[in-house]
């Protein structure tokens, strides 16, 4: 494989950057910080004065399938039980999850891992059997980009591509980094990718255009948070000291009033879900009671990520979603 000359110049920079960051930042000029934080930056807003059929709010709910990955590339123990609370997510939590989401009507987006639907090839089926699904692509094997080079990091993501593609048939337009990492090369590849949309970055609760490197990057930044995610909550990691065996009520208090204050602005509320966390028996309840809210509300746009990309903007025209209630 040759090196495009992007990439190159890329790599140039990236290697600039990393001599600039040997240096104390107290001692760095005000154009080496400015440079420091300005290689990936937020573009124009592009909240739409309304969303699809005069809705208030678009709602994306995406769940991420990263079943045993997240445990093969976090840690050097690869203990079966360990391995099993990834596979609990296959086998236990994405039944019920689509099972939840066939019962209120609403589409979500799926971000799969290629090496999940190798490790799990009756995933993408089950998600399929309701063809409003979108498949997003969350890399070949859960790798963390930040411990790549720019042509490893290439590499990953096309030979992820490809085994993608032989399961779902088609190809991906949305973008989610393992771990929401991103190196200063991945927004590049990404674009060169084909992809029309990245959900990985969190410097608005609105949908943006993205800006590399002080130039438009060609793609619609889907924004997450961390409060917007099941892990930090639910997810028990003995090494991090994390509260993490959470009462659902909390988690659901925070995600009422954090949609509550989308609808008001007008906005957009993202969720991003793991199915070996939120499938779990009581958590499961919770989630039907915060989309039992969210479907009490007018003006409510159930939407893929994709969809949301698609309207505000950039990329090919799709249809469908779907309106909780149009009543005013
Ligand atoms: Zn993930």
């Amino acid at each position: 494989m040759t090196m495009s000359r992007s990439m190159a110049m890329l790599g140039l920079l990236a290697a600039l950057a990393v001599n600039a960051e040997q240096v104390p930042r107290w001692q760095q000029s005000p154009e080496q910080l400015k440079a420091a934080v300005s290689r990936v930056r937020a573009g124009t807003d592009l909240t739409p004065a309304s969303w699809p059929e005069g809705a208030r709010v678009a709602v994306s709910l995406s769940f991420d399938v990263d079943t045993e990955l997240v445990w093969l590339e976090d840690t050097e123990v690869q203990s079966p039980s360990t391995m099993s609370r990834g596979e609990y997510g296959a086998r236990a939590g994405l039944p019920r999850v689509l099972a939840l989401l066939k019962k209120h009507d609403i589409p979500a987006t799926f971000f799969v891992p290629a090496m999940s639907m190798e490790l799990h090839p009756e995933v993408v089926p089950m998600i399929q059997k309701d063809p409003r699904h979108e498949f997003g692509f969350h890399s070949y094997a859960h790798e963390n980009p930040l411990k790549l080079n720019a042509v490893d990091e290439r590499a990953a993501y096309e030979k992820g591509l490809k085994i993608f593609m032989s399961h779902v048939g088609t190809r991906p337009l949305g973008f989610r980094s393992a771990a929401w990492d991103l190196t200063p090369a991945t927004i590049d590849i990404v674009k060169s990718l084909g992809f029309v949309y990245d959900s990985s970055m969190m410097a608005d609760d609105r949908p943006y255009r993205l800006i590399s490197e002080g130039q438009d990057a060609g793609l619609t930044e889907l924004p997450v948070e961390w409060i917007l995610d099941d892990w930090p909550y639910f997810q028990l990691d003995w090494g991090d000291g994390q509260i993490s065996m959470r009462n659902a009520d909390d988690v659901y208090s925070i995600w009422r009033d954090e949609f509550d204050v989308a609808l008001e602005e007008g906005t957009m509320f993202i969720l991003t879900m793991h199915p070996q966390v939120i499938g779990h028996r009581y958590r499961m309840q919770m989630l039907d009671r915060l989309i039992e809210h969210m479907k009490s509300k007018p003006g409510v746009w159930f939407a893929t990520h994709a969809q949301i990309a698609s309207y505000v903007g950039t990329g090919p025209s799709l249809g469908g979603g779907v309106p909780a209630n149009d009543q005013d």
